[in-house]
This record gives C-alpha cells, structure tokens and sequence, in this order.
C-alpha cells in the first residue's frame, strides 16, 4: 500500500469528545471514525488490525478442535422465551419487529441460537465433544456506551461453544479454552491476567475473565501478590470479621442531629465506624432490598443481585424507603417492613453496633443482631478492598483496574434443560448436554492494545497486530534517486512477505515522521540523499525509539529478525 492512496485521515488536535487514549489515538490516527454513540466505521487500518486479531483467535480456536460458522445476527423471540431470557434481558437488548409484527433481537449473545441449533442435530454421545465459534458484530445496548471501542453498542466477539456429555468433559473443553485465551492474548502482545469471575446474566457457574491490566480499565480485580489468587472485586470472597466488643445493654435510641454519613455518625458518637452497621436500600423487581454491611465496609452489588435473585437493582428513592419504615440517611435493620433484608456475614458477628433508627436524625446504640434484628438472609455482601486478606492465603490483596477482553464460563445444563438439548448416553439414556461459553471482544482487545502500548506521540503497536509492520519513508519524495530506492526496498520487503507500506507522499519528512509515529508502525525505514552512497538503511524502532543501520547488501532477514525481537523484553 502507498500511503497517497491510503484512507487514514489523520488529526492533529486531540478530538474533545474521546475521555481515554484508546479512543483518542483511534479517532487521531484516522482508525476510526463515530456514526451515532456506540456505533464506529473501521476505516482500513483499524480493519486490518482487527482482521490480525481475529487470524490469531481463529488458529488458537481451531487448534482447540473449534469449528468455525456463522450464526444470524437477527434472532427471533421465541428461543429467547423458550429459555426464559427474553424479559430478563432488560433494556441491553435491542429488539425489532418484523412486517407481520413478529418480534426479534439483534443477538447480544447467541447460547439461545447455538443450543436450538444442536438440539436438533447432536443425538449420540458418539457425537461429543463439539465446539462451534464464530466471529461476529454483537449487539447491546449498553447503559453508558463510552471509551470509544471500549464500550461499544455494536461490536465484534469472538464466542465459542463446547457441548460436552458431562461436568468431567466439559473440565476439558473449559481448560482447552482457558488455555487458548492465553495464547491469543500473549500473542496479541498483552499484559494481562486471567481473574475469578461472577458468572452474570448468562449464568452457571465457574468462571474466569481475561483482564489487561491498563488505568482505563474499567473493571477492578484483586490480586495477591503471596498466591497466584486474582479475581474480580464483584467476585472475590471474604470471610467474617469477628467484633472483639461483648454483648452490650438494651438497645436505646439517641439524637444524632443531621448525621447522615457513617463518618458523621461515628464521629458524633465517638466511636469507630467499624461499631456501626451501614445499610442500603434498593429497588428491584422484587421490592425492596436492604443490604447491611459494617460501616467501614462496601457493599457488593453484584453479590447482593445473586443473593435476592433479583435481575437489576436500582438504589432506593425516598417513598421507597419511607414504604419499608425507614428515614433516609437514618435506615437501619430494627424495625425495617416490606423489605429483604440480606446481611453480611461480618454484620452477624458485630456486637453493641449503632444503627439507623428508621427516625428523622436518630440512631440506636447497643444493637445486637439476633437479639434485636433477624436479616431474611445472611451471606457474603461485602466488596473486597485493597489491604483485605487473600480468601486463598490471608496475604494482603492489592488492587489494579483491568479492561476485560475475555470471559469464559461454565454453563453446565443450564441452557440445554431449558431448551430441551439433550444427548443419548452410552446406556442409551438421554441426558441434557453440558455446556461452555467463552467471548472475546476483539474490537475491545483492539482498544486495550492501545491503552498498553502508547507514548505522547501516539500507538506502539505489537508487531502481531499492527496495520502495517514497517513503513518505508523517503525524505523527499521528489527526489528520483530516493523514491527509486525507497520502491525497490518496499518492493523486496513485500516480496519476502513483510508487512510494508510506502508512505510516498510529496510532504515534509517531518509530517510523514509524525503520521508514522502517530499510527505507530513497529519499524520505520528512512531514504535520505546519503542512504545510496552510504550504503546503509537506517530503521528506526517504534517502541524503543533507537535507530539502527543495516547493510542495503543484506537487510532483509535483519528486519525480520528485528521485527521479531522489538516486542520481547530486553533481559535485565
Ligand atoms: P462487560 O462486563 O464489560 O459489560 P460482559 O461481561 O457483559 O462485558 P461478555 O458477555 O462476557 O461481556 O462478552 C464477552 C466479551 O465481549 C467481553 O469479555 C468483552 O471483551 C466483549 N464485550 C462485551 N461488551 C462489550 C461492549 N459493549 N463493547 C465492546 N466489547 C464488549
Ligand atoms: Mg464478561
């Protein structure tokens, strides 16, 4: 390709409306461009890198016995019903109707469509294992669609899944899986680490999400720097915290005029904000839900949506706490009606608390769980901080921010009960096929190569998934003798199958320079007046920014070998 004729409109002025660098870069180096929020045309260097990305998935999908296909986009609503999925997908899901007035979705997923599709086909355990990926555009309307092709309303997954006859075979097509993510994201040239995750919507259980650990991330994981534990925070596990303090007295109600916040309380009271129970209303539909955690503790969302089986929660207004007995700022679980009241175990094992009163600017001392509340349920709610022990090893946990470029599940029979997939069995018993899924984002992997590999003057891409691996730039392309050598070194880059363009515009060395690093090419070569008589190419490395010289006699396995060496780590 010559970069005259190349389609990357290139900006030099930061574009207002991009928050993190990925899609800053993106929108700079002419990759991408908006069509309405959520929605983005890749123009042709974005397209080449995701098809880079997308030749790695398919070979490490394939290597694992995966078959490729190609599902529809447009789903009707039947199989949706018929799993029980078309109202508990909520407003994420875009829906259509067609001309008769049938319903559909545009896929957010596809377990409801792969399952009805082997459901009738897989008879025989003969038959099994069986795994089938495709890679398409998926579909969901995202409450915050932001970060550029972070998150997207329209973007490309990867998503494979195994069907296997049992929880021992289904072990090995999750562990095949596991394993190829691996690859695809160390190939891809990511830093990333594979976490314990929840499980979500799509259900089951036994989960883990491929992270990249970047600041723009905007999942958070835990790690312990002791063990190899790392997990989601909405996943990691805690134990309980036991009070030190005994039993106190009666409780008694006390004034705390305007404390809303648990420092205020505390301070007010003059105690510590571990003594206090901190508790939040929320609406679903399933009513109101009151979650309790200590008041030096978070609560976790996510665990409290699986406890109360909820699918959304909401944080409750005024009415809504008024409805269950309490004050806002002043809620607390004595007394509380018409609610869920779901505690946290640490709660359970607090002693003489203070608490919400469920009276305006009013709390009570000496509350004793069980003696003076009963919560619907007691589980885990609390959300894991850095500092907090390991659940593995009790080390302390630190925190990063990720970006979640993968996530594979075990779904056990979850979809194949619903959707009636069932197998026969060597004894000719008929039994409900075991399942997985496993997605890649690559449009979102794309992104988050970016968000790691960048500098002021633009992307550092991995030489696997660059657009281009090395641009050949005369410094005047005027010049006759230049552009002739420029050509004929493009031409042998070519020929040997590197990766090369030719950027032959009549501009200023220092545009094409800017343009290269901006786009960010692993390798530059530069054609100046002295190239010819000195006999000497000089390639400049993007990562790194060194300049080298290779012989013009010769240099052609040394860009390879460059080319396979500027991504690895220099040894110490
Ligand atoms: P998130 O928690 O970030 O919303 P998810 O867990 O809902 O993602 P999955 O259903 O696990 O997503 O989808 C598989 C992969 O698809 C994710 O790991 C992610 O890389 C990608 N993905 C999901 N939603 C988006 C989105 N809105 N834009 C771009 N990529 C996405
Ligand atoms: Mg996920």
């Amino acid at each position: 390709m010559r970069v005259s004729q190349l389609y990357a409109p290139t900006l030099r002025e930061v574009p207002a409306e991009a928050e993190v660098i990925s899609h800053q870069l993106m929108l700079r180096a002419g990759m991408i461009r908006k069509a309405a929020g959520g929605l983005y045309t890749y123009l042709p260097l974005a397209w080449r890198v995701l098809k880079k990305i997308e030749a790695i998935v398919r070979e490490e999908m394939d290597a694992k016995g995966g078959q490729e296909l190609l599902m529809p986009i447009m789903q009707p609503a039947e199989i949706w019903q018929e799993s029980g999925r078309w109202d508990v997908y909520g407003d994420e899901m875009f829906r259509v109707k067609d001309r008769h007035d049938r319903p559909f979705c545009l896929g957010p997923t596809h377990e409801e469509m792969i399952t009805t599709l082997v459901r009738s086909e897989i008879r025989s355990y003969k038959q099994l294992p069986v795994r089938l990926y495709q890679i398409q555009n998926k579909y969901r309307d995202e409450r915050r669609p932001r970060f550029g092709l972070m998150r997207g309303r329209e973007f490309i997954m990867k998503d494979l899944y195994s069907f296997d006859r049992d929880e021992e075979a289904l072990d090995a097509s999750y562990r095949a899986m596991y394993d190829a993510y691996t690859n695809i994201f160390n190939r891809c040239g990511l830093r990333f680490r594979p976490v314990e995750a929840d499980s979500g919507a799509i259900g089951g259980s036994g989960s883990h999400e491929f992270m990249v650990i970047a600041e723009a991330g905007e999942a958070e994981i835990v790690y312990c720097s002791a063990c190899d534990y790392a997990a989601n925070v909405e996943k990691a596990d805690l134990h309980v915290i036991q009070s030190d303090l005994p039993a106190g007295p009666a409780a008694v109600s006390v004034d705390t005029p305007g404390c809303k916040t648990i420092q205020e309380v505390a301070d007010f009271l003059q105690v510590k904000a571990e003594q206090t129970i901190k508790a939040v209303a929320y609406t679903s539909e399933k009513g109101v839900v009151v979650a309790l955690v200590r008041g030096d503790h978070e609560v976790n969302e996510i665990k409290v949506l699986n406890e109360c089986g909820a699918i959304a929660l909401e944080l409750a207004g005024e009415a809504d706490i008024a409805a269950c007995g309490g004050v806002p700022g002043f809620i607390g679980p004595v007394g509380l009606k018409n609610a869920t009241v779901i505690a946290d175990l640490s709660v359970m094992a607090m002693h003489d608390a203070v608490a919400g009163a469920n009276a305006p600017d009013r709390h009570l001392l000496h509350v004793e769980p069980l003696r003076d509340f009963t919560p619907d349920k007691v589980a885990d709610l609390r959300l894991i901080q850095q500092g907090d022990p390991c659940p593995h090893c009790g080390a302390p946990v630190k925190k990063a921010r990720g970006i979640e470029v993968g996530q594979v599940f075990k779904l056990f029979t979850k979809y194949s009960q619903a959707l009636n997939a069932t197998f026969l069995d060597e004894n000719g018993k008929e039994k409900p096929l075991v399942m997985g899924c496993y997605g890649v984002g690559v449009s979102r992997t794309m992104a988050a190569a970016i968000e790691q590999n960048n500098d002021a003057d633009g992307i550092i891409w991995p030489v696997a998934i660059a657009p281009y691996s090395v641009v050949v730039v005369p410094v005047n392309a005027k010049d006759a003798g230049q552009m002739a050598l420029a050509e004929s070194v493009y031409a042998s880059l070519k020929k040997c199958g590197v990766d090369a363009l030719l950027d032959d515009r009549p501009e200023r060395a220092g545009v094409k320079f800017k343009d290269a690093d901006l786009i960010g090419y692993p390798l530059r070569i530069t054609i100046g007046p002295k190239t010819a008589e000195q006999g000497q190419l000089e390639v400049r490395l993007r990562r790194t920014g060194e300049t080298v010289f290779l012989p013009l006699e010769g240099y052609l396995p040394e860009v390879e070998r460059l080319l396979a060496a500027v991504d690895q780590p220099k040894a110490e």
